[in-house]
């Protein structure tokens, strides 16, 4: 089957137009219309034949071909009720794509991708974080996350401790995988264009650090970083830990009670966490 490429100005234009569709801004609706941005997000996710693939949003279809013809195995999870009937003229004939109309947030994707795989996605800028976070969060068999995210997202993921976007995002990503990021992408490879520079972030996920309980430890990471401008003592104290047990974990874990949480390593986040719960229990 012959199958044009969805990646171009013209063909996009045409397949809203044929839909009768307008982009949504409601549910961050940008759509990739370079080809040289797809190839290069195909790449990014280094597919070896039959990989599984999580895509999230979907939209037309646009970077799903791209994933398909590169050898992967797509379930895309696009939460637009119009789409499905789109992407079933869009990437008719393709075999290994499944689709599921949801909110990749309330999806069950423990049960929707059991064995390994990788995520894929030009994410809805709207809840970028919230996506990553319960991506990361949830213990799932992840391998790569290959995201297109606003630039300034792209920066607070692989920001390094000390500077001043490091914050509970930065944490969250490199506590679960090695971060960097790829490529920028200019808002003309869009339609409607974005009115701010995207870049392509690379998550290889992997056990970093290891810790008697990852809820906790994010727990204390969102604590920490509650107020920036407060010391640690101050930010833990204002979220409800006790005092006395801040003040003996800091100790234990050899961290300046004056300390500000964007200063701490992922190492001392992760003493601090093991020594406030030690102590609590
Ligand atoms: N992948 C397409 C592309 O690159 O051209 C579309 C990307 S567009 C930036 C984001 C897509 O995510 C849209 O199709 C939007 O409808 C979808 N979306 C928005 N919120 C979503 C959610 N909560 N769950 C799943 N998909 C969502």
């Amino acid at each position: 089957m012959f199958h044009p490429k969805i990646a171009d100005f013209s063909a996009t234009r045409h397949i809203l137009k044929t839909f009768n569709l307008r982009a949504s801004k409601r549910l961050g609706q940008n759509f990739l219309i370079d080809a040289e941005v797809v190839q290069k997000i195909v790449e990014a996710t280094e597919i070896s034949e039959g990989d599984e693939v999580l895509e999230i949003g979907p939209g037309i279809g646009t970077l799903t071909q791209g994933l398909l013809e590169g050898g992967a195995k797509v379930t895309a999870v696009e939460l637009d009720k119009k789409l499905p009937a789109v992407l079933a003229k869009t990437l008719e004939g393709y075999e290994n794509f499944k689709l599921v109309q949801g909110d990749i947030l309330k999806v069950d994707l423990e049960n929707l991708m059991p064995q390994n795989f990788k995520v894929t996605a030009n994410l809805p800028y709207y809840i970028t974080t919230q996506i990553l976070l319960t991506l990361l969060e949830k213990k799932l068999p992840i391998t790569k996350i290959v995201t297109m995210v606003q630039r300034e997202v792209a920066e607070r993921m692989t920001a390094a401790p000390g500077s001043k976007i490091y914050g509970a995002l930065s944490v969250a990503v490199q506590f679960r995988s090695d971060a960097r990021i790829a490529f920028d992408v200019p808002p003309t490879a869009f339609l409607p264009q974005p009115e701010v520079t995207s870049s392509v972030v690379i998550c290889d996920v992997k056990e970093k650090i290891k810790v008697a309980d990852e809820n906790f430890f994010i727990k204390v990471v969102r604590a920490s970083f509650g107020q920036r401008r407060k010391t640690l003592l101050n930010s833990l104290t204002g979220a409800g830990f006790p005092r006395e047990i801040i003040l003996k974990s800091l100790d234990a874990a050899e961290i300046l009670p004056s300390r500000r949480a964007e200063t701490l390593s992922l190492e001392e986040f992760a003493k601090l966490s093991e020594k406030i719960l030690q102590s609590l229990n």
